[in-house]
């Protein structure tokens, strides 16, 4: 009998965090496996194809978009550290995009002065205090292990007087970033916020398969394994410490270390009871459904110019599972016709993102999700009317997912596509040797997930 497969690193999913960690340990050396349950990568930010369209399950916009040469940026250091060339996951900045509330619009675009100017112009006696919570901003360090939790509608109050410019400025944020209902940590504000407002959005034309593709490459070139339906269902543990882990077939594959990928509480979940913590962390709550609408006109002739709008028909805006099954009073619209690709897109799709209720999803007789799943699609395109005009009769593709296809695929518990709560930031666990990175480690988004691959494999797995 030969003996048993052994590696120096095993990580535990294959999406964008455990793809980058995995490149940047089979960079230095190291023996390194991805195991992925599902038969393909990409995670949360996956793809599929369905009546001849090829679908992104998930991807609006990458965020962090700096233009070449800005050698600082999150998304510099990506290429950096992966070794990727930028023009690989050819990014094509974002038109403009918008923050529309009761009554008041505000546009960005990926120069920050646009922002600058519509806060001025909107909320005049906002000017400076804006400025000074941009300055409060550009000098924190979210990342220093000293920075603790603290609530960032706080932290923003304290500056700007004027509640309707806070929700709004929070909006987007929570909407692209943010596990905890009603707040946010103030660390994750001021991340989303340089994100989204400092940097800015873009999209490879070719959708989120531009980006796997790359990161495929690099992993195959740097010389680290991909498994896929390779599931874990456990992580070995003895005298202390992970020597392997076992797969759904039973199989064994023993490493040095794992790095999981999967979120906190479902990788505690795969631990054998005596090595798991003793505070339970708390489950997220936040989940989506999100339909995809292919019409027979370009939305831009209909008038949606906006490539992200980002709405709420309320002024006070609930960021919290919703009570019904999806909430429509605001959301997410996205064009992907709207970036300054090269030659115009022109696939005539609009997606949309409202918050979902995972339980009434799960639970739904499987008869009946079909049809409530219809229903609750034309109530959110009727919910975005004062921001969109009313597509309906011009669908001539719709698929809708809901929390129970997130959970389905990804595994993440409740379909919380922005996992607990309860972060781990150092990106430790009880065990010695087991590590966490993505969703639950505290980096959010394509881009954030792939910084904490890459910082959690340089701090633990690379020293
Ligand atoms: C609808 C939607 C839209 C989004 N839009 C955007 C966007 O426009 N821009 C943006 O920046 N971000 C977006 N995001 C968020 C972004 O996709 C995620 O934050 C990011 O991809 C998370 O990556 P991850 O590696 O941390 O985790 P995941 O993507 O969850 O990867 C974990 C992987 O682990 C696998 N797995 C789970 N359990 C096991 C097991 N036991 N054994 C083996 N494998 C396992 C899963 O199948 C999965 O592939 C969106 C997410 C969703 C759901």
């Amino acid at each position: 009998m030969g003996s048993p497969l052994r590696y120096n690193v095993l990580v535990i999913g294959a999406g964008m965090s455990g793809l980058a960690a995995a490149i940047r340990l089979a960079h230095f050396g190291k023996k390194v496996a991805v195991l992925e349950r599902h038969d393909r990568v990409g995670g949360l930010n996956s793809y599929y194809s369905l009546n001849g369209y090829d679908l992104d399950v998930g991807l609006h916009a990458v965020t962090n978009f700096a233009p070449r040469g800005a050698s600082t940026s999150a998304l510099s250091k990506i290429f950096r550290q992966l070794r990727i060339k930028p023009e690989n996951f050819d990014l094509s900045p974002q038109k403009k995009s918008r923050i529309a509330f009761p009554g008041v619009t505000l546009e960005f675009t990926n120069d920050f002065a646009c922002l600058e100017e519509e806060v001025a112009k909107n909320f005049p006696s906002q000017k400076d205090r804006f400025r000074k919570l941009v300055e409060a901003i550009r000098n924190a360090d979210p990342y220093h292990p000293s920075a603790e939790r603290r609530s960032a509608r706080e932290a923003v109050s304290s500056v700007i007087s004027e509640p309707l410019l806070a929700e709004m400025l929070l909006a987007p944020l929570m909407y692209y970033g943010n596990a905890m209902e009603d707040d946010m940590d103030y660390r994750q504000f001021v991340i989303m916020f340089q994100s989204i407002y400092l940097e800015g959005f873009a999209r490879p034309r070719r959708g989120v398969r531009e980006i796997l593709d790359s990161l495929l490459n690099r992993l195959d070139e740097s010389g680290g394994e991909l498994k896929l339906e390779s599931g874990v269902r456990e992580i070995l543990v003895e005298n202390g410490k992970v020597y392997g882990v076992k797969l759904m077939d039973d199989s064994r594959i023993e490493c040095d270390s794992v790095l999981s990928s999967i979120g906190l509480l479902e990788t505690i979940a795969i631990c054998p009871e005596s090595s798991r913590r003793e505070k339970k962390p708390a489950e997220g709550k936040l989940a989506f459904m999100e339909s995809i609408n292919i019409l027979d006109s370009s939305p831009v002739e209909l008038g949606m110019e906006h490539a992200i709008t980002f709405f709420s028909n309320r002024e006070n805006f609930s960021f919290r599972k919703p009570e019904e099954p999806v909430d429509v009073n605001d959301g997410v619209i996205c064009v992907p016709d709207n970036f300054s690709y090269g030659e115009p897109l022109n696939c005539n799709m609009v997606r949309i993102t409202n918050k979902a209720d995972y339980a009434y999803w799960e639970n739904i007789n499987p008869m009946e999700n079909l049809p409530r799943k219809r229903d609750w699609h034309s109530r959110s395109i009727e919910g975005a009317a004062d921001y969109m005009p009313d597509i309906r009769d011009k669908i001539k593709f719709l698929d809708v997912f809901t929390p129970r296809t997130v959970r389905r695929y990804t595994g993440h518990i409740n379909g919380a596509v922005y996992g607990s709560p309860d972060k781990v930031w150092s990106g430790g666990t009880a065990l010695p040797n087991l590590f966490l990175c993505g969703t639950d480690q505290g980096f959010l988004g394509i881009i954030g997930a792939m910084l904490s691959g890459i910082s959690i494999a340089n701090q633990y797995l690379l020293k």
